[in-house]
């Protein structure tokens, strides 16, 4: 993209067709072109799966998972909404957090049970993003001959898309490679101590054959730290 110039569109500008949905007798649809891959149809249909499963109950999370919940919400009162009333709401409820009483336990327990159902939401969109990855995309004008034209599909972005994950990692890994002549100064020259500490710390997780969650990530660095080599170089 060249300066002053303005984005291109992406999919994620356009509204996509709903493409999984539910059938008459409540079971689960992808509608999909013919050419689409088992491999990409069974990661929408878990995807899809997973959004219809029953949230966890608070009650029974680890004790160390509600005590960090709580810490997320607390950071969430203490954040400042941008509109006047949300604003005023939020200190509000701050203040009552802040009282400890059982108004404060069952608002918090408003706020994680709105976070379980965005997370379910989230997953169905995901899905459907997927379902969606190369189905539609733009047409694009070549700069140098007017009559001719093409198009360019939109990918669904999600990490584990085999077509996108691919990409998504590549742009990342060139973004940060990049910050290499920030640190490279930073360093301090051969026999001398810096108050500076550059360390590489390399996590290699066990392969569970899926992704893991987020709590078994924590978990397993604490509870099996020895299985991950840690180097600190
Ligand atoms: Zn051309
Ligand atoms: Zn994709």
């Amino acid at each position: 993209m060249r300066p002053g110039q303005k984005p291109l569109l992406s999919g994620r500008d356009f509204v996509l067709p709903e493409l999984v949905h539910h059938a008459d007798n409540g079971d689960l649809s992808v509608s999909v072109v013919d050419s689409i891959d088992e491999v990409k149809l069974q990661q929408i249909f878990r995807l899809a799966e997973q959004s219809e499963e029953p949230p966890p109950k608070f009650e029974d999370l680890p004790h160390t998972e509600m005590q960090l919940e709580r810490r997320r919400y607390v950071d969430y009162l203490k954040r400042v909404p941008r509109k006047e009333a949300d604003r005023i709401a939020r200190a509000e409820e701050f203040a009552i957090w802040q009282m400890a009483g059982p108004d404060a336990e069952s608002n918090f327990r408003l706020w994680w049970d709105r976070k379980q159902t965005r997370k379910k939401n989230a997953l169905m969109r995901k899905a459907n993003r997927l379902a969606n990855c190369g189905m539609c995309g733009r047409r694009m004008d070549c700069r140098d001959h007017p009559d001719h034209v093409f198009y360019e599909e939109f990918g669904c972005g999600t990490r584990y898309c085999r077509g996108c994950g691919e990409r998504i990692f590549a742009s990342l890994f060139g973004k940060y490679i990049g910050l290499w002549p920030t640190v490279q100064p930073l360093l301090p020259q051969n026999g001398f101590r810096s108050k500076v500490v550059i360390a590489a710390l390399d996590f290699t997780a066990v392969n569970i054959h899926r992704m893991p969650k987020p709590e078994e990530i924590r978990v397993r660095s604490v509870a099996h730290g020895t299985r991950y080599g840690c180097l600190i170089r």
